[in-house]
């Protein structure tokens, strides 16, 4: 076990890990809170079984529920969204995706979105803000996240990459894949992302299911592994 790899908690004075695994329900990704001074978001929202205790989390990171002015989506799948719907009845974001990815949320593809997976199905939600093309910039409190699409894992997933404490923190929820026809993933344009996403240095990385990366050479090694295995 390494010491700089942590799976729960804070991760810099802005940014906090508020869901996943023991954090709220084991079938959850990582869901992440980026507090930007009283003007929050959230990355990504778990499977919604365990709605309760996200919102505790999130209050006990210092932030109120209409702070949270984003749900920035990394991509469809059920581990990520299935929760969405009823968080969007309780809070006021805006749902952020790229509009390659929206419309299997929108119409509640059971098949793409990977509920089907989880024996579950998919409570459709329209996507508020779709990011389109290459890169768009969203703001928070005045400060900037770059939406950046890196296709692969599905059509239009996306990663964010913000600046917290002087450090690139980028939250790529599913770097390690997997690649499967059913979700559209595409190996190709896989390993085009990985190159990407490795391209941007960050000193901290985010993921889905392995937990958080701290320091440049930790998120580089991470990153390379799916690089070098066939995925
Ligand atoms: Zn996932
Ligand atoms: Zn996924």
């Amino acid at each position: 076990m390494n010491n700089n790899h942590s799976k729960t908690g804070q991760i810099t004075k802005e940014i906090f890990q508020v869901g996943g695994g023991q954090l709220t329900s084991s079938e959850d990704a990582a869901i992440y809170l980026i507090n930007f001074a009283g003007h929050a978001a959230m990355v990504d929202a778990g499977c919604g079984g365990a709605q309760n205790r996200l919102l505790i989390n999130i209050k006990a990171c210092g932030v109120t529920l209409d702070q949270i002015e984003y749900l920035l989506l990394t991509h469809c799948h059920y581990d990520h969204t299935g929760g969405v719907k009823a968080l969007k009845d309780l809070l006021h974001f805006q749902i952020v995706a790229h509009e390659l990815e929206a419309p299997f949320m929108e119409k509640g593809d059971n098949v793409v979105t990977a509920a089907k997976w989880y024996g579950a199905r998919i409570q459709p939600f329209q996507v508020d803000y779709k990011i389109s093309g290459s890169q768009e910039d969203i703001t928070l409190g005045g400060r900037i996240i770059q939406a950046i699409h890196t296709p692969g894992h599905s059509p239009g997933s996306l990663v964010y990459l913000a600046e917290s404490a002087g450090m690139k923190v980028l939250f790529a929820q599913d770097v390690h894949g997997p690649l499967h026809s059913d979700m559209k993933s595409n190996q190709e344009d896989y390993r085009r992302s990985l190159e990407l996403i490795l391209s941007l240095e960050a000193d901290i990385l985010c993921e889905g299911h392995f937990g958080v990366y701290k320091g440049k050479k930790e998120v580089a090694g991470f990153i390379r592994r799916f690089l070098t295995t066939r995925n």
